[in-house]
């Protein structure tokens, strides 16, 4: 049985009852398949599993985008039973931050380029919330998706320097039948929109053949994205980035590994993926 606690003292409790090694998956809610990939994971690891719901207020720039984001607690407690987790914590903002709160985590380097530089705070709101979360339930290890690539970076380097001891692991992107991955924003697609939304994959799977093919260049490989992406009228990319995969230094050449990533609008919803060239 799912166990839901909305304070931190339900979830101290709760959680010093609880079988060790403990398995974290934190969550901003409307839940999809690609959480469920990550609590599957965190339940076959671990003798306790832990789901956070919580939308992070300090991670949007934009007041709308925030108010619009999709909200269903109880369908998402539902798929937390469906998958076996053994505990949810859906606490509040005031919970999470209370009266009085004063701390930003603000990392370095890692997160200043691509979702950084389009979203300024974001990473800090991330961070933030998720020091936070990590301190509350003390997890052995924690689940997050390669889809939130720049993200899954910017926890690594906060929980080494700030010597917490949970282990960060990232899991594959999980997408839908024609590639495009599933996010909880797909909903805001209209018809047209989630009709056009593969174009975002394809874009990136176009460079990568590119890449084995043996092209080196970063920028040819940039243009093949581009070139993809402008063939469909509703995709107004924001940005296209061939990376070094370890510090998302922008490339002149793939030598070794890569990332591959881009931002692209459509209307209002602003997607992003990934894909590593390794
Ligand atoms: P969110 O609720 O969007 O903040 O995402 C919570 C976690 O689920 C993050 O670690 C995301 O990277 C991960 N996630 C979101 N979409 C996917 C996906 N399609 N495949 C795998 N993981 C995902």
């Amino acid at each position: 049985m799912t166990r839901v606690v909305r304070t931190r003292a339900e979830l101290r409790e709760a959680l010093a009852a609880a079988p060790r090694p403990i398995g974290f998956v934190p969550t901003m809610g409307w839940l999809h398949v690609g959480h469920r990939s990550l609590m599957q994971r965190a339940r076959a690891d671990n003798a306790t599993s832990v789901v956070s719901i919580f939308v992070n207020p300090r991670q949007f720039g934009d007041p709308a985008d925030l108010e619009r984001y999709p909200r269903n607690e109880a369908r998402d407690v539902e798929i937390c039973g469906e998958e076996g987790v053994d505990l949810v914590f859906a606490p509040t903002v005031d919970e999470v931050y209370p009266p009085g709160f004063d701390t930003t985590v603000a990392v370095g380097a890692i997160a200043k380029p691509l979702e950084g530089a389009a979203r300024p705070g974001h990473f800090d709101g991330v961070a933030t919330v998720v020091a936070i979360l990590f301190s509350l339930v003390d997890a052995e290890r924690a689940y997050f998706g390669r889809k939130d690539y720049q993200q899954l970076l910017v926890i690594r380097q906060m929980a080494r320097d700030l010597a917490i001891p949970t282990e960060v692991i990232g899991l594959p992107t999980v997408r839908e039948a024609d590639g495009l991955a599933v996010s909880s924003r797909n909903v805001h697609l209209s018809p047209a929109e989630r009709a056009a939304a593969p174009v975002v994959h394809r874009s990136l799977m176009a460079a990568a053949d590119a890449w084995r093919r043996g092209e080196r260049s970063a920028d040819a490989l940039r243009r093949v994205t581009r070139d993809v992406l402008a063939a469909e009228p509703l995709a107004v990319p924001e940005y296209v980035s061939v990376a070094d995969a370890r510090t998302l230094h922008e490339l002149e050449t793939v030598d070794a590994s890569a990332l591959l990533s881009t931002a692209v609008r459509f209307g209002p919803t602003r997607l992003i993926d990934n894909e590593a060239l390794e």
